[in-house]
């Protein structure tokens, strides 16, 4: 039996940052970290950016502290004994704690149909697979328009593949963006080569010895050498769930990220819990949310009782355009566009029950600390009062 001051299932850039916030507490009792990936935690974001732009495969790793540290990989988590404070996993083994975080994240929704080789995407074997495909194909289908689908189109378009989005929205990244802009960004990744296909549902795919045939909605039948699919995550949450621990759209957790048991903890996109600032609880899905939330967690667990108020924000990459945004992106809110140069420069304020939700900043830098401040504030604000509040 393996025994731990700190056992952390799931291994990624949650259960790193959790490793750091323990260490600043407690700089020596043991952790223990099962992971059902082959790799040491290792950072998401550059799998569908930086990696496709030249930057080496060296680079993606966290840099866990491993003093005292055991990473088990290609290990699952299978139970969990909350009265004896027990783990066990796929092979049998058992892990005691004296704390337990679950950082178990969320795992990628598969498209229906099971043609073998269908990417979809979210690992870092995911990456390997669809890079060893480029060195072959030329000619790749990418279903999916919001982050996942809109960067790894961008990014296979910058290697110089002949790309297909396929999505049924009517424009790319529609669920957080204005309709305008959202239709604006069909033209633009149109005019950098590749076909976009808004409010086209998929009828069938099947692999063909050599390639794969997709069947769109109205029949039209089209071929290609790979098949990348970024349509949504679910979290993680049913270990959670089987052991008694109350769970609903991810694992619930108070202000200090406890679960309902008070020796687990939960963080990262797996964790629901209660946002001041937005006054509801919600889940995450983003870098800022799972590396601060993490280190919150981590310190917990060794004793401190911090407070988890963070205001996450987050950032994409398409082609030129970037930008950074905070908040509850929610394309269903009322949206007050400032644009000093339409679809390029800007601010958009989303705007729900006269508070500020959320601030996109379009290829707007440094202004991350005011969104948040903007959104803490009480209001109310309309559509008027909101303008100008943070300089394009
Ligand atoms: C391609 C891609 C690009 C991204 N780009 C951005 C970006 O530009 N900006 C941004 O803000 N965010 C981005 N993100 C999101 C960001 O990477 C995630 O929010 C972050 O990685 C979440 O970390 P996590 O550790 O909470 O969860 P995960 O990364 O999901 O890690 C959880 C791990 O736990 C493992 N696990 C689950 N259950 C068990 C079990 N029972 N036993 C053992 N292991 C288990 C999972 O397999 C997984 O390895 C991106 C994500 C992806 C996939």
């Amino acid at each position: 039996m393996f025994e731990y001051r700190y056992l952390i299932v799931g291994g990624g850039m949650t259960a790193d940052s959790a490793v750091k916030g323990i260490r600043q507490v407690d700089p020596s009792s043991r952790i223990g970290i099962i992971s059902d990936e082959s790799n040491p935690p290792y950072n998401r974001p550059p799998l569908s950016k930086a990696l496709w732009k030249g930057e080496p495969l060296t680079k993606l790793w966290r840099g866990t502290p491993m003093e005292n540290v055991e990473v088990h990989v290609s290990t699952t988590a299978k139970s969990i004994d909350t009265e004896r404070k027990r783990v066990v996993d796929d092979k049998g083994e058992v892990y005691a704690y004296g704390k337990l975080l679950l950082a178990t994240g969320v795992r990628v929704r598969s498209l229906p149909w099971k043609a073998e080789g269908i990417i979809n995407y979210r690992t870092l074997s995911d990456y390997q697979r669809l890079r060893q495909l480029t060195e072959k194909g030329e000619n790749f289908a990418v279903i999916g328009g919001g982050f996942t689908g809109s960067e790894i189109a961008a990014a296979l378009t910058m290697n110089h593949k002949s790309v297909t989005m396929i999505f049924p929205e009517e424009g790319i990244g529609a669920r957080i963006y204005p309709p305008p802009l959202a239709r604006y960004l069909n033209g633009f990744f149109q005019s950098k080569g590749i076909d976009v296909r808004p409010k086209t549902g998929i009828e069938s795919i099947e692999k063909r010895p050599l390639q794969y045939m997709v069947k769109i909605q109205g029949g039209t039948k089209l071929r290609f050498d790979g098949v990348v699919a970024g349509i949504g995550a679910t979290p993680n949450q049913e270990l959670a769930a089987s052991a008694g621990l109350e769970v609903g759209n991810g694992i619930l957790v108070d202000g200090f990220l406890r679960t309902t048991h008070p020796d687990i903890y939960a963080a990262g996109d797996v964790a629901n819990f209660y946002n001041p600032a937005q006054g509801k609880r919600m889940r995450v899905e983003h870098e800022d949310n799972a590396l601060t939330m993490g280190e919150v967690a981590g310190k917990n667990m060794a004793g401190e009782t911090a407070e988890y108020h963070h205001q996450p924000f987050f950032y994409s990459d398409l082609f030129e355009l970037g930008y950074e945004a905070v908040g509850d992106l929610d394309s269903r809110f009322e949206m007050v566009q400032e644009w000093k140069d339409e679809f390029r420069e800007g601010v958009v304020y989303y705007l729900n029950e006269s508070r500020v939700r959320g601030v996109l900043l379009w290829n707007v830098w440094g202004q991350v600390d005011a969104a948040r401040a903007l959104i803490a504030e009480n209001g109310p604000f309309t559509a008027e009062t909101v303008r100008q509040r943070i300089p394009a």
